[in-house]
């Protein structure tokens, strides 16, 4: 399968933005592809809807072990959790303020058909406020069962998943005794999606429009 690779124009790094209903659903959601983006030189907005001073705690350290070296914008807002369709006029001015403070290459957010309230508003409004970017839509394992086809791979090495998951555990402490919080459940989603696109692991992606340029460099 021919890849495509995500890189920046030349001169300056590659900017990410990261959105999040709560602490947690970037990492679990995209944690290998953020460790491979940072790699190289990036600039990542890192924004998160909901929590309680605790859990946005752990997402500021999640954010910095997981991209330790990159240019780190953290945003955490308090909006109640498992409200977001309700509080969608804030949660649509806090996008539309990002929006004009930062033009990202890439946005990495939750998907619009996503089983919980909260990820499905985000992914509902993130395509009316960002509307010339590569949105790169994650997917969170949960109990409503809503995995769907995705449609873009991210392959991770064995120790890219493995990095991935002890992270998970060490930045999540108040996570851990969640019955479905576990090795199995992350490495076996990215073991099965590691095998839809011939790899070890992977993490899915849903990407509803793209833009491919012929014979760019
Ligand atoms: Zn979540």
């Amino acid at each position: 399968m021919l890849p495509l690779p995500i890189k920046a124009p030349s001169g300056r790094p590659l900017l990410v933005l990261a959105i999040g209903a709560h602490p947690d659903d970037i990492e679990i959601g995209a944690g290998g592809l953020l460790l491979g983006l940072a790699e190289s030189e990036l600039r990542t907005r890192y924004v998160v809807l909901t929590g309680t001073p605790e859990r946005q705690q752990e997402a500021r350290n999640a954010a910095r072990s997981f991209m330790p070296a990159a240019d780190l914008t953290i945003e955490l807002f308090d909006l109640p959790e498992g409200r977001l369709p309700a509080a969608w006029g804030s949660v649509k001015e806090i996008l539309e303020d990002v929006a004009g403070s930062c033009s990202p290459d890439v946005i990495i957010a939750p998907s619009y058909d996503d089983a919980h309230q909260d990820h499905r508003t985000i992914g509902e409004l993130v395509p009316t406020v960002f509307r010339d970017q590569l949105y790169l839509a994650y997917e969170i394992p949960k109990w409503d069962g809503d995995m769907s086809r995705p449609s873009m791979y991210v392959p991770l090495s064995a120790s890219t998943a493995q990095r991935k998951v002890e992270l998970l555990h060490k930045c999540f402490p108040s996570q851990r005794g969640r019955d479905w919080w576990d090795d199995e459940v992350f490495l076996g989603l990215a073991r099965l999606r590691g095998m839809e696109c011939r790899a070890r692991y992977a993490e899915a992606f849903r990407c509803a429009k793209s833009v491919l340029v012929p014979g760019a460099p």
